[in-house]
């Protein structure tokens, strides 16, 4: 319920189709920063010109500040006005100088948008709409300028003094204060806009771009952090070689520097020339990062430098576009990884995160296409659809393509739209000229949401030796958009006979019609169907395959993805018929467990991936009413089985991966610590009396973090007291280091005990804990969430602590607590007790006053949507 008053104050919602281009340009524009954490001076002085023939007023958005003065072409000027936050200027003619003034307290923006300090220095965040929270400026990405920018300071507290560009001056004035000037040439739009002011030390090196130009290097962080820079530094030398390599891209500016700070809503942000980061996507060392953190800092850092092209030499026309650069870029970052070390492991982890954040959105109230129609506050539509499902749209285009015609159609895309502000229909319109084909209809995956379902049923004839492969795809209704039209899927696949090879080469089959039926003749064996091969299209496929036939796939498929995929389905089937009918066969999964571990010709980083099970919240996506504690309970005992059942091969797997000497950073040492970790848990699941000895022992000679955080994790899921004992000493060997007591924090709210309810809410009591901080809010808050068995425990006390901690922090940081409320907004997924109950906190976080607009879109979206 939403009463009539919070009804009426609903904030304004913004529609694509409203879509005009802007009425006033600004080709340059020049900035002065007179910066204080307590009160900067902001001048800027905007050359405007009047886009067409319109007489409207000169219209630049601010957010809370009314302007100290208004200069037009250096005179004072009063006829200005504030509409709102705008501020409104009528003006004869078609070109002006206007200069503003306002000042503004980085000290007080807990919001961590626009000009805000963090850990002493200050820094910005503008994306999508922070940089009217600096100046008043037409903040859209359709106006693209020139910047030249001034910053003074004092000169101990803020020695360096960064912006986008390359430094053109600087200088010292006699009161202690100094000063610097950047000058950006290529034009942008205001949400690349970045200035850092602080105490900071870099990490130099150079890059020699592919026509001969040397670019200065530089990551810049607290002096005592530059040890734990290599790795960042290193990748970004790798990424950039890449992208000259596999898309021609070539840096443009002679410096690029990147800034690691403390307090950040995102992971990382690309402004042009200097990309500014969550510092947990810069820093790290074996004691403290593990292999996941190490992965995640190399594409992060490619994914922000890659935007230079993806985002901002061609950047996006409106918000509604975000996924012309997210979904573009991901797939970019995706391709990198793939490229550094097991490409079948990255395929792997990147569609188990599609499954995890992207699938139950598609399915929930907040579904939503990756070209969204419209929204109140762009902010929340940072969404695994735009970045994610965005990817994979343009992995299908990719395919349909074939690398050549890819190419051909990025080069031409690239080339055409620089400097400017593109829409995906450019962006598809190259891809349709590039590769020679016509994506009139594949559009769709651009204007319709929801994951499509595809059944597949093979039938064999042996006399006619003929098989029948009968498709059809459905998608069903999201909030907005009752009927779908059916998509273009590029499906891969290829038949197997049952002896174990294949029944002729792999062919893509475009399924564009809501049925088809596939024809194979000259099959005489029994097929068996290997399909959606390396996951060619992001659908939820629905066999009539058996349990045979995947334990079959499972241990011949030569497309290593299938090979996981089917070993997924055969785990997936057997937990769901043990939630739905109270029991199930375990052989099937423990016999195709058993040959994957003994396949020595196997990568052990492909083994530790396919012999886990699908999460908690991925078996109860499959099921019509999720039960959280039978989803817990079958899973617990398959693994038990599994632990048990193979007992031996898990101490050998352990054994072996446990021979490694010391730490290094390379896809087999990643692949022994994985593999590792991965047997730990089995050994503990078991039950074996040792377990919880031979974790500790791990955690205790760890020489690396991964090891460490293994041991952790497998003690803070069992029963031993051991766990305590590791938690202290995790604790006081990392009580400095903020980003290690995330983990510590974040280890506790995804345990599986049944006390993590409680130990939560003490957690979030502890001294070290701030909502204030993005990442620590995260990590508990965030954590516990996801934690499907943890948050619906008991009473509902979970809801209501998700909800409290919502509240109090939408009064800090909005865009946070809007990213942290999907959990709640699942409540249809669950029985009647639980639904309800989850309600009940909805509405009680709409009807808090003062709600931020961020909040209320996302809670009201998920009661009503
Ligand atoms: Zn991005």
């Amino acid at each position: 319920m939403i009463d009539a008053q919070s009804a009426l104050a609903a904030p304004l919602v913004t529609r694509r189709e409203d879509y005009q281009p802007p009425d006033w340009l600004v080709p340059d524009i020049a900035l002065d920063f007179d910066l204080d954490p307590s009160s900067t001076r902001v001048t800027a002085i905007l050359d405007v010109t009047r886009s067409s023939a319109h007489e409207r007023p000169l219209r630049l958005d601010g957010d809370g500040q009314v302007p100290r003065k208004v200069l037009v072409d250096g005179v004072p000027h009063n006829d200005w006005r504030m509409d709102g936050d705008t501020l409104e200027i009528d003006l004869p003619g078609s070109a002006h100088r206007i200069e503003t003034e306002v000042v503004i307290h980085p000290d007080r923006n807990t919001q961590l948008m626009g000009l805000y300090a963090s850990g002493g220095n200050l820094c910005t965040q503008c994306e999508a709409e922070g940089f009217r929270r600096i100046t008043f400026f037409p903040d859209r990405p359709d106006v693209l300028a020139r910047y030249v920018v001034k910053m003074t300071a004092d000169r101990k507290r803020f020695p360096v003094l960064l912006a986008n560009g390359d430094p053109i001056a600087s200088g010292d004035l006699d009161d202690g204060r100094h000063w610097a000037e950047w000058r950006d040439p290529f034009p942008k739009p205001s949400y690349l806009f970045a200035l850092v002011a602080g105490d900071l030390s870099a990490n130099r090196a150079t890059f020699t771009t592919m026509s001969g130009r040397e670019v200065q290097l530089g990551i810049w962080v607290r002096e005592s952090d530059l040890p734990k820079t290599e790795h960042a530094l290193s990748a970004l030398r790798i990424a950039m070689a890449w992208d000259e390599r596999v898309y021609g891209r070539e840096y443009d500016l002679d410096v690029f520097n990147i800034v690691a700070v403390d307090d950040f809503n995102f992971g990382a942000m690309e402004n042009k020339g200097l990309n500014i980061f969550n510092s947990r996507y810069i820093l790290a060392d074996p004691d403290t990062a593990t292999d996941l953190d190490y992965d995640a800092i190399a594409a992060v850092v490619a994914h922000e430098y890659f935007h230079n092209w993806s985002g901002n030499r061609v950047t996006c026309r409106d918000w509604f576009q975000l996924s012309l650069k997210e979904g573009f870029t991901v797939f970019r970052d995706q391709g990198f990884s793939a490229d550094q070390g097991s490409a079948a492991v990255k395929r792997i982890e990147d569609v188990r995160t599609l499954r995890a954040a992207q699938f139950p959105e598609d399915a929930g109230p907040l579904a939503h296409p990756i070209r969204p129609d419209s929204y109140m506050e762009i902010s929340n539509f940072y969404t695994a659809t735009i970045y994610n499902k965005g990817a994979e749209v343009i992995r299908m285009i990719a395919t349909i393509l074939g690398p050549d015609g890819f190419r051909a159609g990025t080069d031409l895309y690239f080339d055409r739209y620089d400097g400017t502000a593109a829409t995906c229909d450019d962006f598809v319109r190259c891809m349709e000229f590039g590769g020679g084909v016509d994506l009139s209809q594949f559009r769709r995956w651009y204007s319709q949401a929801g994951t499509p379902r595809v059944s597949a049923v093979l039938d064999h004839d042996a006399g006619s030796g003929r098989a029948t492969l009968r498709l059809a795809q459905r998608t069903p209704p999201t909030p907005g958009q009752p009927d779908k039209e059916p998509f273009v899927l590029p499906l891969k696949l290829k038949l197997f006979g049952t002896a174990g090879t294949a029944l002729g080469a792999e062919q893509l089959y475009m399924l564009d019609r809501p049925t088809a039926e596939i024809v194979f003749d000259g099959v005489t064996d029994r097929p068996v169907l290997s399909i959606n091969r390396g996951f060619s299209a992001p659908v939820i496929i629905e066999s009539d395959r058996s349990s045979d036939d995947l334990k079959f796939l499972s241990a011949h498929d030569d497309d290593p993805f299938a090979r996981y995929e089917a070993m997924q389905q055969l785990m997936l089937d057997t937990l769901v018929a043990a939630v739905t009918l109270g029991r199930a066969d375990h052989q099937p999964v423990i016999e195709a467990v058993r040959r994957t571990l003994e396949d020595a010709a196997l990568d052990r980083a492909f083994v530790a991936e396919a012999v886990l099970l699908p999460s908690d919240a991925f078996v109860g996506d499959q099921l019509e009413t999720v039960d959280p504690e039978a989803v817990f309970r079958a899973r617990e005992a398959l693994r038990r089985d599994l632990g048990k059942t193979l007992a031996d091969l898990w101490r050998s797997a352990y054994a072996d991966a446990s021979r490694a000497g010391a730490f290094v950073y390379s896809p087999p040492a990643k692949a022994a610590r994985r593999m590792r970790s991965v047997a730990l848990g089995y050994i503990a699941a078991s039950g074996a009396e040792d377990a919880a000895d031979v974790a500790f022992a791990q955690f205790e000679a760890a020489d690396n973090m991964t090891d460490r955080q293994g041991a952790l994790t497998t003690l803070v899921n069992g029963k031993s007291d051991k766990r305590i004992a590791a938690l202290d000493i995790f604790y006081n060997r990392y009580s400095g280091d903020a980003l290690v007591l995330d983990k510590w924090f974040q280890t506790q709210a995804l345990s599986s005990r049944d006390d993590t309810p409680a130990v939560v809410a003490e957690l979030a009591r502890h001294p070290d804990f701030s909502l204030a901080n993005p990442n620590r809010a995260r990590s508990l808050v965030g954590a516990f969430g996801v934690n499907q068995r943890a948050f619906h425990l008991g009473d509902g006390a979970g809801y209501r602590f998700l909800a409290d901690h919502l509240i109090a922090l939408d009064k800090l940081n909005p865009q946070t607590a809007a990213k942290l409320l999907p959990p709640l907004g699942r409540w249809r997924r669950f029985d009647e007790k639980r639904a309800a109950s989850m309600k009940v906190e909805l509405e009680r976080i709409l009807a808090t006053p003062g709600l931020s607009k961020d909040l209320f879109e996302q809670a009201s979206r998920s009661l009503n949507g």
